[in-house]
Order: C-alpha cells, then sequence, then structure tokens
C-alpha cells in the first residue's frame, strides 16, 4: 500500500463521495467495492470506527486507523422546543461552532443545514449576518450535520429512519460554498448513505445568480430564493446583494433552471414579513405580476425577531391579506408556521457559536460601501 504522507481535511472520508472513495482507494491499490463498503458503514449503519466495519480486511483497517479520518462533530448543546424542534451547536473547529435543526411535521421530519460559519452575505434582517462570516463548511462538516441528526435520533427515537427532507436553510449562503455543499449533497442522495431524491433536498440561495446557473448544470436538486421583496429599491435594502444581481436577472436565472433538464417542479419564493417594509397589498400585486411567468410556489415568513432586529413582524392581518392577493392571482402561497422560536431555532435566527475574531467581517454598516459589496461578491463568487 502506498502511504498518504499527511493527514489532512481531503483524507477525512465522512466527506468523501462515492467517487472520491472510489479515488481514493485506487491510490492505495484498494479494490473500488470499498467505498461502497465504507458509504454505508458511515451513512447507512451510523458506524464510524473501523474496528467495527468487519467486512474489511484486518490489514485496510489497521492502515485506515493510521492513515484516514473520521471526523465527527461534537454537540456542544441540544435544545428541544415544546413543538417537537431540536437545535444542536455543532462545533467544527476549536473557535467555531454551527447550528443545525431538526423539525419534525407528521410523518416527515426536515434537517435544516449549515453550510458556512456565519455568512458574508449581511441580509439586513437576518441574525447569522450579524455574527460575521469565519470560512465555509467542508463537505464532511456539511454532512456530518446529516450524519449526527439520523444516528442520533435514530435511537432516541428508536425509528429505523428520521430526516426524510434537508433544507440548506441555516447558516450560510450554500452557493457560496459551490463545491463542497455538492459533494455533500450527493452524499445525501446516494442509495449507499442517505438515499434522499432529489425533490427531498433544497438548496436556499439569496440569489447569487451564476451559482445558481452552476447549479443547474451541476445537479437536480430543489431550488428555494429568498427573494423577500418584490421591487428593486425595496430588495436592495433587505438583501445588499441585489445590487449586484438585480431581480430581473434573478428571475432569468429560474426561469433557465426550470427550463434545463426539462425540470417540471416549480421553485420555492421565500418571503420574510417585514411590519411595514415589504408586506403591503401593492407589494403583493408587484410580486404577483413577478411571478406570473415563473413555475413557484410562494412561502411567506413571518419575520423572527432577534435582539436589535430593528425590524418588526408583519401583523396576522397583513400576512393573511398579502396571502389572499397571491392566492387570487393563482400562486400557490403558504404562511410557514414558525418553529421552534422558543429555542432560537427559526429562519434567521441561528448565530451558531464565532469566536473567530481575526475574520469577524467588520461593521455591518460598511455594506452599503459599494466597492466593498463588490470585494465581497467577487470573494463569494470565486
Ligand atoms: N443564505 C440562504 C439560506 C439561509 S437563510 C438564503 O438566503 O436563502 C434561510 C431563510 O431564512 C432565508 O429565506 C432567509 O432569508 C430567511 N430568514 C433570514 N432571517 C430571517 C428572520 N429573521 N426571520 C425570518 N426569516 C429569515
Amino acid at each position: 500500500m502506498k502511504l498518504i504522507q499527511q493527514q489532512t481535511e481531503a483524507h477525512n472520508l465522512m466527506g468523501m463521495t462515492q467517487q472520491d472513495l472510489e479515488a481514493f482507494f485506487s491510490a492505495i491499490d484498494e479494490k473500488s467495492f470499498r467505498a461502497t463498503q465504507i458509504m454505508k458503514w458511515t451513512h447507512q449503519q451510523g458506524v464510524t470506527d473501523y474496528e467495527q466495519m468487519t467486512n474489511l480486511s484486518k490489514s485496510l483497517r489497521d492502515w485506515l486507523i493510521e492513515n484516514a479520518e473520521m471526523k465527527m462533530p461534537e454537540m456542544v448543546s441540544e435544545e428541544i422546543s415544546t413543538d417537537g424542534t431540536r437545535k444542536w451547536l455543532l462545533r467544527v473547529d476549536d473557535k467555531n461552532a454551527v447550528e443545525t435543526v431538526y423539525i419534525p411535521e407528521g410523518d416527515r421530519a426536515t434537517l435544516c443545514v449549515s453550510s458556512q460559519v456565519g455568512c458574508i452575505l449581511d441580509c439586513t434582517f437576518c441574525a447569522t449576518a450579524r455574527q460575521g462570516f469565519a470560512g465555509n463548511l467542508t463537505s464532511a462538516q456539511i454532512i456530518a450535520q446529516l450524519w449526527f441528526a439520523e444516528h442520533h435520533l435514530r435511537k432516541q427515537l428508536n425509528k429505523a429512519r428520521v430526516i426524510s427532507n434537508v433544507v440548506f436553510m441555516g447558516m450560510g449562503e450554500p452557493l457560496a460554498n459551490f463545491n463542497n455543499v455538492i459533494k455533500a449533497i450527493e452524499i445525501m442522495m446516494d442509495d449507499n448513505a442517505y438515499g434522499l431524491g432529489k425533490r427531498k433536498v433544497t438548496v436556499s440561495t439569496s440569489g447569487l445568480v451564476p451559482k445558481i446557473d452552476k447549479l443547474r448544470e451541476a445537479m437536480d436538486v430543489s431550488l428555494a430564493v429568498s427573494l423577500h421583496a418584490p421591487n428593486d429599491e425595496v430588495r436592495n435594502q433587505l438583501v445588499p446583494l441585489n445590487r449586484r444581481y438585480p431581480i430581473a436577472e434573478l428571475m432569468d436565472a429560474c426561469r433557465r433552471f426550470l427550463e434545463d433538464k426539462n425540470r417540471k417542479h416549480s421553485i420555492t419564493i421565500e418571503y420574510v414579513m417585514l411590519d411595514q417594509i415589504n408586506d403591503q397589498p401593492e407589494h403583493a400585486r408587484q410580486l404577483a405580476k413577478l411571478l406570473k411567468t415563473l413555475p413557484s410556489k410562494v412561502n411567506l415568513i413571518p419575520f423572527n425577531a432577534f435582539p436589535n432586529s430593528g425590524y418588526e413582524r408583519s401583523t396576522d392581518y397583513a400576512i393573511e391579506s398579502f396571502r389572499e392577493i397571491l392566492q387570487a392571482e393563482g400562486i400557490t402561497t403558504i404562511t410557514r408556521r414558525p418553529r421552534g422560536e422558543d429555542i432560537a431555532a427559526a429562519c434567521g435566527q441561528l448565530a451558531g457559536d464565532i469566536q473567530d475574531q481575526a475574520k469577524r467581517k467588520q461593521h455591518f454598516e460598511k455594506l452599503y460601501d459599494a466597492d466593498l459589496l463588490k470585494n465581497k461578491i467577487e470573494v463569494v463568487c470565486a
């Protein structure tokens, strides 16, 4: 066997796709079926101790123990909401931790995963943005959230299978961490791992247009777009990225996404309901017009408050009126019931624990500095 010199993240088998594992084993002159064996042990059985992988040869097990990592996330805390939602804080390195949320609903259970430590995009109504940005999660750190949730809960709930859906709606902008997110999704969908169908995995983006195109070419998953405003004037204020990729460009990217590969499904439009900001009847009418030519369904998300956000949740009346206007225009519109509010696990409340002061972003007022924004977007899109 050739010896691999350095133990790096690249050798954390947790984050490797079937193809990566095959390449890994071929490099040490092992048969490619080892890849399938490792996938099944790790992701289907939840076994990460090489010693217990009894269908691997003893010499291979010994070699793996010495040379290949299988790093698990450490659970820092678990909070359980009165509605059954659970939020875990998972340590990713010695300074940082990210949040993952489990949302049971009837016979489905959705896992909301993080893709970055913090976020660079600074949407003004989002708690994650206030935390700054300390880096991308590796594919291993992303898939480990599903590994942890699935196997932790199988034991606790005494069930054979737990997670039925995954949404990339935790901390971070998934399309800004493209390659690692794609790898993690491949593992989620692999029949030797979690076998999730393509309609069961949703990537949510604030609108990184070139990356939406890249995603379209790379794989078939569900797409959610955090629109939050029906015109550029309002969206520029809420989602600074809109200054780079305005609504018309975003809508075109969504249309291309659906047309390509003849996707039959629709795009989910997320729309946070902010009192007096984007929740007026004229906003609903503008939104209906915008979505007329895009197969889509709308999720209205009542704003989830966090300290010093500067925003208020729309009234129930405003939300219901908004919904009715869209419905009357033939657009399927659902008001998302806030989940896990008592444990700050709802959309936009995830803050993790980011102590990487060195990388902490500059004060968020600077966002509106056009050059800074341009630089940031270049970093994000690189
Ligand atoms: N960056 C990605 C995914 C993370 S956020 C994106 O923007 O889509 C997941 C969803 O929660 C997004 O639609 C986001 O805009 C929304 N959200 C953020 N803060 C919120 C808050 N305080 N209340 C309600 N929804 C919020």
